[in-house]
């Protein structure tokens, strides 16, 4: 990214990548810079105060991507190793990959890696924040793969006539009225249960998800075969339960 050459008439996918590689160099080369004007249309970036510097991107016809139109990349001003506001967004995609191997890992950590990867002060409540976007867009890209949920047990009864499918989602407690049209955004994928043979993801072996599971085997193959069942889990646990199973509904 130090070796980053601004050129006119570039090309960039969307106009968030412009962005972000604006970010980038303002980060690198610890310099205030802002997005002035930045609509559907245009973005353009200028340094803080009486600096010369911009860029100025503009959608291109008919298509997504944005091009770079014009720019001064005379700096003025003096470098900045504090972040912006500005900074936090991008500082939370760059932080992504640490917080997505380790959810827990410590304020200070995020901080001092900042101050070594990228010369930038970061103080406790921006590198607070940056965690929180990182752990936000963590949370968004599950909720983007579970969305089509619904679909996959549909699609599963439908090859599999006789097949039993059972959700259980979470859903947000704001949402809990909203229709049934929306459940499928507002929802978090709890737990699947599916009787081609008995097979269930659960989010953890607790009581209520062993009960869960047992009740709806019960109803599809039938409370005295089960007596006969021994329950093997992957966490090497072997229940046998008792006939009359007294924790299943
Ligand atoms: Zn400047």
């Amino acid at each position: 990214m130090s070796q980053y050459k601004w050129e006119v008439g570039t090309v960039y996918a969307t106009r968030e990548e412009f962005k972000d590689t604006v970010t980038a160099y303002a980060v690198q080369r610890a310099r205030a810079i802002t997005f002035r004007k930045c609509d559907l249309q245009r973005v353009r970036a200028v340094c803080t105060g009486k600096c010369p510097f911009w860029l100025y991107a503009a959608k291109m016809k008919e298509e997504d991507s944005w091009q770079l139109r014009s720019m001064n990349l005379t700096h003025t001003c003096t470098q900045t190793h504090r972040v912006g506001i500005l900074h936090s967004r991008w500082l939370g995609k760059a932080f992504k990959k640490k917080v997505e191997s380790n959810p827990r890992v410590k304020i200070r950590e995020l901080v001092s890696k900042a101050q070594k990867k990228w010369n930038l002060t970061v103080t406790k409540s921006m590198a607070t924040r940056t965690k929180q976007i990182a752990l936000d867009e963590i949370q968004g890209t599950f909720r983007e793969q579970y969305k089509r949920i619904y679909d996959y047990a549909h699609e599963l009864m439908r090859a599999n006539p006789g097949t039993s499918v059972r959700l259980q989602v979470q859903r947000y407690p704001e949402v809990e009225n909203e229709v049934a049209s929306s459940q499928t955004s507002c929802c978090i994928f709890q737990r699947i249960y599916i009787c081609l043979e008995a097979y269930a993801v659960v989010e953890a072996e607790t009581k209520d998800s062993w009960t869960w599971f047992l009740s709806h085997l019960a109803t599809d193959i039938g409370v005295e075969k089960m007596g006969r069942t021994t329950f093997m889990s992957d966490q090497q646990k072997v229940s046998n339960p008792k006939p009359n199973l007294t924790y299943v509904h």
